[in-house]
């Protein structure tokens, strides 16, 4: 686990606790965010990501434990009173005003007067980068870019934390790519701390500082990207985030990451350290830059490596069934946890 952060947390949640019915959503969590960061929480569907998230918007109320903002317990707040804006992945624009209008919309609730507003409104859509749409509908625009009016419309109220609910899940792959680079880029223009819920690893290794790995309402693992990549301590973590190949010795349980894995050609000798096992090759699948090798080793437990597809090499299908040596550092195994 990593240490708390030193700066004055934005958000602390402390032993937070929500049923319904039968169901307990969210189990008991503690998490403490810091100001400036972007925080993710990563979890398959249903694990409790969007509950959390309605917690600390105050859109519901824990059974048990203590939700504060800035140092200020908001437990019992009401959503409006609280410090936050969400992001919902269905942009839930007003389909009848302008882009500026939309984005302007909380300024004028609060009474913001006109002028400010304007120039509010302004530098949001710079931010955004839409200089120039503002008196578009938003059925005028991409899906792309209804995402950065619902952004700009959260972000123009300066809110102390700002909350995203899987905010690209509704666009194309290369457009989401393209959007989580830019999200990231904007939010460490404006300084606001984010925390971003997504059930995809990658756009969570992508774009947080630091993330919380959610399974059944519980945080199984908190740190950075490569903290949970690299260190996974549940068998959960290492299984959910990367190919997990989990091997059993003497007891212990371990990972080790497919890419650490080398495999030796023919006649080659291991380097000195390295540990080896023999397999044979079960199926290679083909994934374009690289290709996974799935290998049965001896003594039962099936590994998978990954190989830089660096010459052309034709059908690699052609190395199943042939026997392989696998070899890694033992310094690229990490330990899981036990105790579960
Ligand atoms: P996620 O966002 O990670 O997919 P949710 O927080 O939406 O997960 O859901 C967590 C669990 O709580 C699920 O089992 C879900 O069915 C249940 N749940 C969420 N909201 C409600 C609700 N309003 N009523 C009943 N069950 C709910
Ligand atoms: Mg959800």
């Amino acid at each position: 686990m990593t240490e708390e952060p030193l700066k004055q947390p934005a958000l602390r949640v402390e032993g937070v606790r929500k049923s319904y019915g039968q169901v307990v959503a969210v189990d008991g969590v503690d998490l403490v965010v810091a100001e400036g960061e972007f925080f993710t929480l990563l979890g398959p569907s249903g694990s409790g990501k969007t509950t959390l998230l309605r917690l600390i918007a105050g859109f519901e109320r824990p059974d048990a434990g203590r939700i504060e903002l800035g140092g200020r317990d908001i437990t019992s707040l009401p959503p409006y009173l609280r410090d936050t804006n969400t992001v919902f992945q269905d942009y839930a624009l007003f389909p009848h005003m302008s882009v500026a209008d939309n984005i302007a919309y909380g300024l004028r609730v609060k009474g913001v007067p006109k002028q400010a507003r304007v120039k509010r409104v302004q530098r949001a859509l710079e931010m955004v980068r839409l200089t120039g749409l503002g008196n578009r509908r938003p059925n005028q625009l991409s899906g792309g870019q209804r995402q950065r009016v619902a952004l700009a419309r959260a972000v123009v109220n300066e809110p102390e934390v700002l909350l995203l609910d899987e905010p690209l899940g509704a666009l194309d792959l290369k457009l989401r790519q393209e959007m989580q680079i830019e999200l990231k880029q904007i939010q460490k223009e404006v300084g606001i701390t984010f925390v971003y819920v997504t059930h995809d690893q990658e756009e969570a290794l992508t774009m947080s500082d630091r993330m919380a790995v959610l399974a059944n309402g519980r945080i199984e693992q908190v740190g950075t990207p490569v903290e949970v990549y690299e260190r996974p301590t549940t068998e959960f973590v290492a299984g959910f985030i990367g190919i997990s190949n989990v091997l059993l010795r003497d007891g212990v349980r371990f990972v080790v990451r497919p890419e650490k894995i080398r495999m030796l050609a023919e006649g080659e000798q291991p380097e000195p350290g390295m540990v080896v096992e023999s397999g044979q090759v079960e199926e290679v699948i083909y994934v374009g830059m690289s290709s996974r090798y799935l290998v049965r080793l001896d003594r039962g437990e099936q590994l998978v490596a990954v190989r830089q597809n660096m010459d052309a090499v034709g059908d690699s299908r052609r190395f199943e069934g042939r026997p392989v040596r696998l070899a890694w550092t033992p310094d690229h195994t990490y330990v899981l946890d036990t105790g579960r």
